[in-house]
């Protein structure tokens, strides 16, 4: 299992990586408001656990594994976002920090149901906005 920190770092990289697949730390850093320090830190944590490759001012990409996983949770946090505007019908500037929560607790067959519901919608990664559904 990985933290929800070490889950929004992933979703972070999958969202702003350039097309060859490479991001700085320090776009990672202000894309997350949060410290180079901190950001080099963790991404030595995933580099460990084998989901990025690191090396010190060198950008960043995924590994396999890190990119297969990253595209799972992105795919999660969309379906909520998708659930909560058509289904409950929260404003859509209000859906994103509501998914950020609910995404790292649903089940696989929670996400695989409300996919269902909502007739296998196309998901942006990047962030759509709903007029593209
Ligand atoms: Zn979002």
């Amino acid at each position: 299992m990985y933290s929800i920190s070490e889950e929004d770092y992933l979703g972070t990289i999958y969202r702003y990586r350039d097309d060859s697949g490479e991001i700085k730390a320090n776009v990672i850093a202000d894309k997350m408001e949060i410290s180079n320090a901190a950001v080099t830190d963790m991404l030595k944590k995933l580099a460990k656990r084998k989901l990025v490759f690191y090396a010190p001012y060198k950008p960043v990409r995924f590994t396999k594994r890190g990119e297969e996983l990253a595209g799972q949770l992105i795919r999660r946090h969309r379906i909520w976002e998708i659930f909560l505007h058509r289904i409950i019908g929260m404003p859509w500037e209000k859906v994103h920090d509501e998914a950020e929560r609910l995404e790292h607790n649903a089940s696989d067959d929670l996400i695989n149901r409300m996919e269902e519901m909502l007739n296998f919608p196309e998901y942006d990664p990047h962030g759509a906005s709903p007029e593209t559904y």
